[in-house]
């Protein structure tokens, strides 16, 4: 079967690799048809790795798909052939001390899809847990449905810190997560929302997915201050990890406000200032992932409340190499490229 894989540092190839086994017991084989890029694709990609986690080549990416059941093993009862699903990144074990506790995205032994760990989705078939499976609606396209992932990732993130009805949003970073967080802050009743990117055409993306006030990043903390009476917004979300963004962030939160910290920095030292979080008593959040929030990211797109807009590109799975350039270089007026797996 084909598949994508990474086999150095800024080199994806497509490579044949053998069929899977045929479905343990309580296991799917899964036919993929769409994998979303992730941001964190990218730093695999463009970085070689994540934080401490080094890229182990061959490696194959891509942890936000949908797909079909090919095969169902022995004792799964809930999924047959033919089935459609979308598949949560994450296998965890169920019986840590944070399993238990329902902190799933904290499991001490979780195996995660498209990292060296265990090969991703970027490849035309895979067997996986048939507890990682969802079954999504009939009419939601496997497009859409490689949208749920993020889409769960901002519900546990709204889980840890809610918009409340009324209150001032930024969000830093108009890539897909910022745009989504934008879009589901005005759903939770955010009174204004503000959107910083350097990139223009996010700006205007940003301005159709939620955003009341869509500006450049350096222009952020006055359109703030103007706009919020010199208070600043009470709670400011980090979508682009950035040493700029994250001191813009803590410019723009309000005193005790929150600063909620989603991206993954690409720089393992970033000089950090907390001077300016500590004058102000700032509460900083950080996630990690999602927490079984995938039931509620599809209601919440069938729900049609997230508009429309945020995939602008949906090449093949020959093409992927040049779909991570793309995004590289915020080319071709991208916002969330999915890739398709005919
Ligand atoms: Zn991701
Ligand atoms: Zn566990």
């Amino acid at each position: 079967m084909k598949s994508i894989q990474l086999v150095a540092h800024r080199v994806l190839e497509p490579r044949e690799l053998p069929m899977p086994p045929d479905p343990g017991p309580g296991e799917l084989l899964i036919r993929l048809r769409a994998v979303g890029i992730c941001g964190s694709d990218m730093h695999w990609y463009l970085e070689g790795g994540i934080g401490a986690s080094k890229a182990v080549y061959p490696q194959i990416l891509g942890h936000e798909p949908a797909g079909e059941v090919a095969a169902v093993g022995a004792g799964v009862h809930n999924f047959r052939a033919g089935n459609r699903v979308a598949l949560e990144p994450s296998i965890t074990c169920g019986r840590c001390e944070f399993c238990r506790a329902g902190k799933h995205n904290n499991c001490v032994s979780s195996v995660f899809m498209g990292s060296p760990q265990m090969f991703g989705l970027f490849r035309e078939y895979a067997v996986i847990p048939a507890d990682n499976a969802v079954l999504i609606p009939d009419s939601m396209s496997f497009t859409d449905a490689t949208i749920i992932e993020p889409v769960a990732v901002i519900l546990h993130v709204l889980e840890l810190a809610p918009v409340r009805l009324g209150e001032t949003v930024a969000v830093m970073g108009a890539g897909p997560i910022g745009l989504l967080v934008a879009s589901m802050a005005r759903i939770s009743g955010a009174s204004k929302i503000f959107v910083a990117d350097r990139v223009a055409h996010r700006l205007r993306m940003a301005e159709s997915m939620g955003a009341d006030v869509a500006v450049e990043t350096p222009r952020l903390q006055q359109a703030v201050m103007d706009h919020t009476r010199g208070r600043g917004v009470d709670i400011v979300f980090d979508a682009a990890a950035k040493l700029e963004t994250i001191h813009t962030a803590f410019a723009v939160a309000r005193l005790s406000g929150r600063v909620v910290l989603i991206g993954i920095p690409s720089e393992p030292d970033l000089p950090l200032d907390l001077n300016i979080a500590m004058a102000k008593e700032l509460n900083l959040q950080t996630i990690k992932r999602s927490n079984h929030n995938a039931h509620g990211a599809i209601d919440l797109l069938q729900s049609g409340r997230i508009p429309a807009g945020l995939v602008t590109h949906e090449p093949g799975l020959d093409v992927t190499p040049q779909a991570f350039e793309t995004l590289a270089a915020y080319a071709d007026g991208v916002g969330k490229m999915v890739i398709r797996i005919d």
